[in-house]
């Protein structure tokens, strides 16, 4: 039990600490994943753009932008910009070109979205000093509310983790997304930080298996239920990301994140937590407090889902190109992995040969010939190689193998 317990301590040290291997992408194969001829630097940051999209890199930053939103990266990007020596971890591009670019709108969903207000009863969440103490609680609760009333003239099953003041368990908020066989899980909070100067909205989904969230430092952690969805977590939070974005120019736009937290980690269908504001803050709180800046969030929640919605057929068709791609190149290369094993074999086969009629002669019941046995053991080791040397050598692979087995 107790070499049990510390093989379970050593697992666990090993898969948070086991080192990431980074596959990394050109500037060249970048241009042509973003469907670029060309990329621009502008004496800051590497941009590359089609006819409908834009998207920055910034060297030596992990922030990036896609269509004017911050996004951050799992990678900090690598290299010399001036040279064209420059890279960009696969992980980022995949997900921006899949996860945010590649989804176009099409029949949007109905989906069964399950809300979830953040902290309730003795668990207030952040609380604000100023101008008054306000508990974070009761502003995602009223904003919850107003998000599900929107889904729901849409016609969209909406269902909650609390509707009133209630405190609920972490694991119970994930379990009832998985009860309630939910499409996506959106858990709103706000924000506090020790700097009441801190302003702006943050979304959160899970960072993928290995990698940091961000901000970076904090732990890596192995493969987690909510990585199985790390395409449509990218997408839902993007969507909702951008919908929050745009509805307030003014306050800053803190990016698409990623973080382990519980509710993302362990809840099984797409995820996202946001952050709509900073009650630390006294402006912004009091402008959160406003029913109007209340309304409009929820616009921008619920339009958020509603990109979502018509988006997530087209990515579920272009992930599984992807992995029926992948699959392809991998059964292509166990394919002449095998033929390259096929022709080393080939190269031995007349030493081979010799060996295998040796053994098949020694097996040899004795009482046929128990006397002569030892001669025709010395006239089998010595000619039969030449009889098969040029038929295996000229054979095809699988005729090396046919025969053998007839042998
Ligand atoms: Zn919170």
């Amino acid at each position: 039990m107790r070499i049990g317990f510390i093989a379970l301590l050593c697992c666990a040290w090993l898969q948070s600490h086991a080192q990431t291997v980074v596959h990394w992408r050109t500037l060249k194969q970048a241009e042509v994943a973003f469907g670029c001829t060309n990329c621009l630097w502008d004496g800051d940051s590497i941009l590359f753009s089609n006819e409908t999209d834009t998207v920055r890199f910034y060297p030596g930053r992990r922030r990036a932008s896609v269509n004017g939103n911050t996004v951050w990266l799992n990678v900090l990007p690598e290299g010399n910009v001036s040279n064209g020596d420059w890279r960009l971890g696969a992980i980022d591009l995949d997900f921006i070109k899949l996860g945010i670019l590649t989804a176009t709108n099409g029949e949007p969903k109905q989906l069964h979205v399950m809300l979830d207000p953040g902290h309730g009863g003795v668990d207030g969440g952040a609380q604000s000093k100023a101008p008054f103490v306000f508990s974070e609680k009761h502003l995602t609760l009223d904003l919850a509310r107003l998000v599900g009333a929107r889904l729901e003239e849409a016609g969209m099953k909406v269902t909650y983790t609390r509707t009133n003041d209630l405190a609920i368990a972490l694991d119970d908020r994930s379990g009832a997304a998985r009860k309630a066989k939910a499409d996506i899980f959106v858990s709103i909070h706000a924000n506090f930080s020790p700097n009441a100067q801190s302003s702006g909205t943050e979304t959160f989904v899970i960072n993928p298996a290995g990698y940091p969230g961000t901000p970076e430092g904090s732990r890596a952690r192995g493969f987690q239920i909510g990585n199985a969805n790390d395409y449509l977590n990218t997408l839902l939070g993007y969507n909702i990301h951008s919908r929050l974005v745009e509805m307030d120019s003014k306050a800053p736009d803190r990016g698409l994140k990623r973080q382990s937290f519980f509710v993302l980690r362990e809840t099984s269908c797409p995820a996202v937590l946001v952050e709509i504001g900073f009650l630390s803050n006294p402006s912004e709180l009091l402008k959160m407090l406003e029913p109007e800046w209340m309304d409009t969030c929820a616009d921008s929640i619920a339009e958020g889902i509603f990109d979502y919605a018509s988006k997530v057929d087209a990515l579920n068709v272009a992930v599984r190109e992807k992995r029926n791609r992948e699959f392809e190149l991998k059964k292509a290369k166990v394919e002449k992995e095998k033929l390259v094993a096929a022709e080393k074999i080939a190269k031995v086969v007349p030493v081979a040969e010799t060996n295998i009629a040796t053994v098949v002669q020694a097996e040899q019941p004795e009482q046929d010939a128990p006397v002569t046995n030892t001669v025709e053991k010395t006239v089998i080791e010595e000619k039969p190689a030449e009889k098969i040397q040029p038929a295996a050598t000229n054979a095809s692979p699988e005729s090396i193998f046919d025969f053998y087995s007839k042998k």
